[in-house]
């Protein structure tokens, strides 16, 4: 649907809200009454769908106690099959482990093997910061210095990432490369295939970090065939906080032994003979470390069966729609205030949230969450808002746009000038 097909009233939000395929879905999240949810890229919300899976597992432990075994041993692999349609991998290359940042320094520390001549790594000065710290620490401990052997592009305006400067810092000194697939503060989509094949043309192994990407735009890893990816569970994919992450490792990588091993990812058939020599599982199980966490895992089996009933394309031509709406409003009713667009408008570019901008950011959002609507503030003068197509409405957002106007027009944020002011 083209932008100029929108309409400025409550009623035509309504209406959209009756049109939507995914109107039913919202009934199995915990929405909670009289607040208007735009978060879910940060904390994504529990579902009934989560809950029954935990409280699933509760009752698996209290009937079987250590029996649990016999039908779970292969749970993190089995979540691994689960996700597998969200990104098109095949299922062997996925397991449930760890946190996006100790998936990282898995990654790294088992495919990042310097050379005199090629040392460095690749990255750019957006990403989320944890990254660049496993990064950092991850070249100490090969002997080098990050201000040598770490590589980074920069951001021209502090928003996107430019693929093709990102292709030119591809020289012969590069082993390997970390980027994110969505930017978290612009929403900018990199787009992963250009920049893959660029890489290994160039002979560089390259990783993504899919943290707000997955559960909101589809990816097809059989058409990139990255080296490695990692991805947390608890944005888009309502998991529940600090639930468990994604580890993808490339089929061709499953001979390559885990730079930090342990005896979850030895061989299944000689894990408990317990002998002092690892073998390695040469598939993705392989890269988990040390026992899988039944209880933080379970919420995400539940979460995963929504997103593969409802599909990853149609999720994704939702948040499409519900997104272009908000921007829509943006443009007609809060340019005037100061407000802009951050994120790209294309659709091929932008991810799953909008990326809104004014210099009083910071304490608009603490006006916002008195009004009972949960936004999330980035440095320096982002305000995220993320309408996520499995949970949130068209009229929700037609309101939170009315509340943003709201706080403007009655300078409703300066109750908070003493916390803080920002001009940028
Ligand atoms: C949210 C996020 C993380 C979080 O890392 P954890 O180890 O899961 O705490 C890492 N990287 C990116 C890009 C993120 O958006």
């Amino acid at each position: 649907m083209m932008n100029n097909t929108f309409q400025e009233d409550r009623a035509y939000a309504q209406w959209l809200d009756e049109q939507d395929p995914l109107k039913a879905i919202r009934e199995r999240f915990y929405v909670q009454p009289n607040e208007i949810y735009m978060d879910g890229n940060s904390l994504g919300l529990a579902s009934k769908d989560a809950e029954k899976a935990l409280q699933n597992m509760l009752d698996i432990w209290k009937n079987e106690g250590i029996k649990l075994w016999d039908g779970l041993f292969h749970y993190a692999g089995k979540l691994g099959e689960l996700s597998a349609p969200l990104i098109n991998a095949y299922p062997d290359e996925i397991v449930i482990t760890g946190s996006t940042t100790t998936n990282i320094h898995q990654c790294i520390s088992t495919l990042y093997k310097p050379t005199k001549k090629r040392y460095k790594i690749l990255v750019d000065d957006l990403n989320f910061p944890t990254d660049r710290y496993a990064v950092d620490s991850q070249v100490r401990l090969h002997g080098y210095e990050p201000n040598d052997a770490v590589k980074v592009v920069e951001s021209l305006d502090g928003r996107l990432i430019d693929e093709t400067a990102v292709i030119n810092a591809m020289t012969d000194d590069v082993a390997l490369i970390l980027l994110p697939t969505v930017l978290y503060r612009s929403s900018q989509i990199i787009d992963m295939k250009r920049v893959t094949e660029a890489a290994h043309e160039r002979g560089i192994l390259i990783g993504w970090d899919l943290c707000h990407a997955i559960g909101a735009i589809p990816m097809d890893f059989k058409d990139i065939q990255p080296d490695f990816a990692v991805w947390c569970t608890y944005k888009y994919l309502s998991a529940g906080p600090g639930s468990i992450a994604g580890l993808y490792m490339n089929r061709k990588h499953f001979n390559e032994t885990p730079g930090l091993a342990g005896w979850w990812g030895n061989k299944d058939d000689t894990q408990f003979e317990l002998k002092q020599q690892f073998e390695h599982q040469q598939d993705a199980s392989g890269w988990q470390i040390g026992s899988p966490s039944f209880l933080a895992m379970a919420p995400l089996e539940g979460t995963l069966n929504i997103f593969n009933e409802v599909g990853m394309k149609n999720i994704r031509e939702k948040s499409l729609l519900i997104t272009a709406y908000l921007m829509y409003l943006i443009d007609e009713k809060l340019e005037r205030y100061g407000f802009s667009v951050g994120n790209p408008r294309e659709d091929h570019r932008r991810g799953g949230h909008v990326c809104l901008e004014h210099k009083e950011a910071y304490r608009i959002c603490k006006a916002l969450k008195e009004a009972n609507v949960i936004p999330d503030f980035r440095e320096p003068n982002v305000i995220r808002l993320a309408p996520i197509a499995l949970y949130n409405t068209y009229e929700e957002v037609y309101t939170l746009v009315e509340i943003l106007e709201e706080i403007v027009v009655e300078k409703r944020y300066e109750v908070f000038s003493n916390e803080r002011t920002l001009v940028v």
